[in-house]
């Protein structure tokens, strides 16, 4: 049975891509069978993974307003190891056409029942917002991983999301919970971020994942190559953190 876990956070900018894209690459790398189902029209995820959004036949967009398999969609990305469900902007579009259609929260739930032998791990890409796109990837999925940086705002952020995730819980997905929260773009040079790393670990206790991931300029530049920093560069420090991120959560999964 694969495990299904969206990285959310609702707001932009705070890794949740970056994270998306390197956990998938470090669980293929340590054997996992993945799917990324990027749930952003920006495409991010897609493009970061070495798949041209521009070029695709089907997307999440079809697999959603169910015109098409998650078997048919998904494309094996060769050089990532790993499968993708891409999107791009017509993406955007669903949110409006999804309205009038039954179990319009569900679509992704659906859609992933399909495929569920045939990976480990599915991780859904959020955009940064509670639309109909993303309750999808909440009512599909057994946990989230939260990406935060340890910043003075980022504890008020929380709050609304882990609000969102209680409602969730309570009428859509019994099965929704908080896996963990990463901490990322980590730098242990400044003050501010250890007394905030130490707050959230106060505060949230194991929920807080023992890796993290530091800020590293190999991460940001990897998109532009259209490859996760795992791949593109194994040895930046980065790249080490989201592998023994991968192994972390690996290690976790018979406790969750
Ligand atoms: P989101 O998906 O939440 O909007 P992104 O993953 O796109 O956030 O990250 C926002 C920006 O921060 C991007 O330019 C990305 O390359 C950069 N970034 C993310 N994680 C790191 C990191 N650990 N070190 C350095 N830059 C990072
Ligand atoms: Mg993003």
């Amino acid at each position: 049975m694969a495990k299904i876990f969206c990285v959310a956070n609702q707001k932009g900018g705070v890794g949740k891509t970056t994270s998306t894209v390197n956990l998938a690459a470090g669980l293929a790398k340590v054997g996992q069978r993945v799917l990324l189902v990027d749930l952003d029209p920006q495409g991010n995820a897609t493009m970061g993974s070495g798949v041209d959004k521009r070029q695709l036949e089907l997307s999440v967009y079809d697999v959603l307003l169910e015109s098409a398999s998650i078997h048919e969609a998904a494309i094996f990305s060769e050089k990532c190891g790993y499968h993708v469900l891409g999107a791009n902007r017509e993406l955007a579009g669903a949110e409006v056409e999804l309205v009038d259609l039954e179990r319009r929260d569900q679509r992704l739930k659906a859609a992933l029942e399909v495929v569920d032998n045939d990976f480990d791990f599915v991780l859904i890409d959020c955009p940064p917002s509670l639309s109909m796109l993303t309750l999808n990837g909440l009512c599909a999925a057994h946990g989230v991983i939260v990406p935060m940086q340890c910043e003075y705002f980022a504890l008020e952020g929380l709050t609304d999301l882990v609000n969102t995730i209680k409602q969730v819980h309570a009428n859509l997905n019994p099965d929704l919970k908080i896996i963990g929260l990463l901490r990322v773009m980590f730098d242990p040079r400044i003050t501010l971020q250890q007394q905030v790393s130490e707050q959230l670990k106060s505060h949230f206790g194991d929920k807080v994942f023992n890796t993290v991931i530091p800020r590293n300029v190999r991460l940001a530049e990897a998109p532009s190559y259209g490859l996760p920093g795992v791949v593109f560069d194994p040895s930046a420090k980065g790249s080490q953190a989201f592998v023994e991120f991968a192994k972390e959560l690996v290690q976790r999964i018979p406790t969750l």
